[in-house]
């Protein structure tokens, strides 16, 4: 027996979003049953629905930036109850065994994660489907608390946008001091200025829109750098340890090397593609400069960031819409008219 389901679907690349009826399996001994209140849209969430990536199987329900209520919990579930305020991410389940699974890294499981959308489930092969729809069922496992006092609407980004941004700032020890810089303020990068901030970081946005300055410097910035300006961008020669890039097109690296201190790493989180024009290597190796990537985080330290979210007041800033709205809500992302996460009030899918 499946639960009927009504979410919000695209039916291929080409198709805008609509209403569509799905089955959620028979919840599981170890599942928690939410139900959704609240949706977060990531750049991601876009790329798949129009195929970007060339993997999307349709149709797909996207959506990995969850809030929810517990509405009931498998009889093995101790860490949920009825009532709890609950997040999903990008991931619902992994191999729990493999040496990044069982090092907390289960983003970068060696069998490959499980994702919220546009995945298999690994027990009974059914197909993945997001947060765009009015509950979901999800292993205890892969379920995180809210911690009390967040605003739900604003935690919602935290699942991805939070984490994605949260993660490279943690593993490249970002402490009081630091020089970070952002590239790109959207939905990744306001939550990376807020972030590198709340640690003590000297945080730097680069951006390509010059109308963005007053609510960087809001959000966390100290300084800002038009990328499109070349005496903006030498004036930062040599100064970061860590960039954090949230491009989600491809762009010249070139362009920002310079600007990495000795040593210094551009983590990339944006593009999944092929970087164009290719990166120059001299300018690599006379500084024992790192290009790296990063995906997501692990449960744990998705918790932990949740954690550290709640100690400092940290949410995402958000513009609520109705699902009804979802497809113009992509083309005003694709201009970056966003401030700077859309939040979808699930409440609407049954308006
Ligand atoms: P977003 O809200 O649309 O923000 C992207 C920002 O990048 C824009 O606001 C803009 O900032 C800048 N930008 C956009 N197009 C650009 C271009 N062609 N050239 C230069 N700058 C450009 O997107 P998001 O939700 O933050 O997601 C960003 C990317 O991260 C997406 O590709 C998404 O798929 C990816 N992502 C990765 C992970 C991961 O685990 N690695 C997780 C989540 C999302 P300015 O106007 O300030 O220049
Ligand atoms: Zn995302
Ligand atoms: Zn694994």
């Amino acid at each position: 027996m499946t639960t009927n389901v009504l979410g919000y679907a695209a039916s291929s690349a080409t198709a805008p979003l609509k209403p569509f009826q799905f089955q959620r399996r028979d919840p599981r001994p170890d599942d928690v049953v939410i139900d959704i209140l609240y949706c977060g849209i990531c750049h991601s969430d876009l790329h798949i629905a129009r195929n970007d990536w060339g993997r999307s199987v349709y149709p797909v329900v996207p959506g990995h930036e969850i809030i929810g209520r517990v509405s009931s919990v498998g009889k093995a579930v101790k860490r949920f109850k009825p009532g709890d305020h609950v997040g999903v991410g990008c991931m619902v389940d992994s191999c729990r065994q493999c040496a990044s699974c069982s090092q907390q890294l289960e983003q970068y499981c060696q069998q490959g994660a499980t994702m919220t959308y546009n995945s298999v489930d690994r027990h009974d092969q059914m197909p993945t489907f997001g947060g765009y729809s009015e509950k979901i069922i999800v292993s205890d496992q892969f379920v995180l608390k809210i911690p009390d006092g967040l605003d739900l609407k604003g935690a919602a980004p935290l699942l991805c946008a939070g984490i994605t941004t949260y993660s490279p700032l943690r593993h490249w020890k970002i402490k009081k001091g630091s020089q970070v810089a952002v590239i790109g303020l959207g939905g990744l990068g306001h939550m990376a200025l807020k972030l590198a901030k709340a640690m003590g970081a000297q945080v730097t946005l680069f951006s390509r829109s010059p109308g963005k300055e007053k609510d960087a410097r809001r959000l966390g910035a100290d300084h800002i750098i038009i990328s499109t300006d070349q005496k903006q961008m030498t004036s930062v020669n040599g100064k970061f340890e860590l960039i954090i890039d949230t491009v989600p097109y491809a762009h010249d690296l070139n362009a920002y090397v310079p600007s990495l201190a000795i040593n210094g790493t551009i983590v990339i989180v944006g593009l999944l593609g092929n970087l164009e024009p290719t990166v120059s290597t001299p300018s690599l190796i006379f500084g024992r400069k790192a290009v790296a990537g990063s995906l997501i985080g692990g449960i744990a330290e998705t918790q932990e960031m949740l954690d550290f979210c709640g100690k400092h007041g940290i949410t995402s800033d958000v513009e609520m819409i109705n699902i009804q709205d979802i497809n113009h809500a992509y083309e005003r992302m694709l201009k970056s008219d966003v401030k700077y996460r859309f939040v979808i009030d699930m409440k609407s899918l049954k308006g």
